[in-house]
This record gives C-alpha cells, structure tokens and sequence, in this order.
C-alpha cells in the first residue's frame, strides 16, 4: 500500500474517533448536568433516553477503538491518541503533524 493511501486512511479514522469521541462527550457532560441537577428531562428528552444514548454512545467508542483504531498497513492497534505519527508495530508514517 502506498504511503499517502495509508496517511488518507488513518486521517478518515482519526476523523471518525475524533466524532465518536465528541459525541461521546457531550452526552457524557448532559448526564453528569442531568444527574446533578436531579432533572426528569433536558431539551425536551427524558433523562432515561440520555442515559441510554449515553451508553450507546460508549458501546460505540469501545467497539471503535478496540476493533477498528488499527494501523492501515499493519492492522495492529493503535495507542490511545488523535495524532499518531508513527505506527509502533510496522513503523509507517501515519501523519505529518
Ligand atoms: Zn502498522
């Protein structure tokens, strides 16, 4: 595989961890509002349903990260990080920054 298809792959996933991520944080910050607050609902939706998205949402980061954060060429895992520059394992160049 050349190394600027394997730099275009790592930089979609790393777009995708950093989403999955994001989105895993702001229904992280709704529920720890939710529950100290002891409200029954936020923006209209019952604190029961954030709970749930919550939850979903960490059931599709692990599922992420453990099975799909891998290198492009090498198809170990990758460290914990939005910016890897270097695969441990294979050492190929995943990024510029
Ligand atoms: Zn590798």
């Amino acid at each position: 595989m050349e190394n600027s298809e394997i730099k275009q792959k790592y930089s979609t996933l790393r777009i995708r961890f950093i989403a999955i991520s994001g989105v895993f944080f702001v229904l992280m910050c709704a529920w720890i509002y939710i529950s100290s607050s002891a409200r029954e609902e936020l923006l209209g939706i019952p604190s029961a349903a954030w709970l749930i998205a919550l939850v979903l949402a960490l059931t599709v980061y692990g599922v992420f990260f453990f099975r799909f954060y891998r290198c492009p060429n090498c198809d170990s895992r990758l460290p914990k990080g939005w910016t890897i520059k270097t695969c441990q394992s294979c050492g190929c160049h995943l990024s510029e920054q």
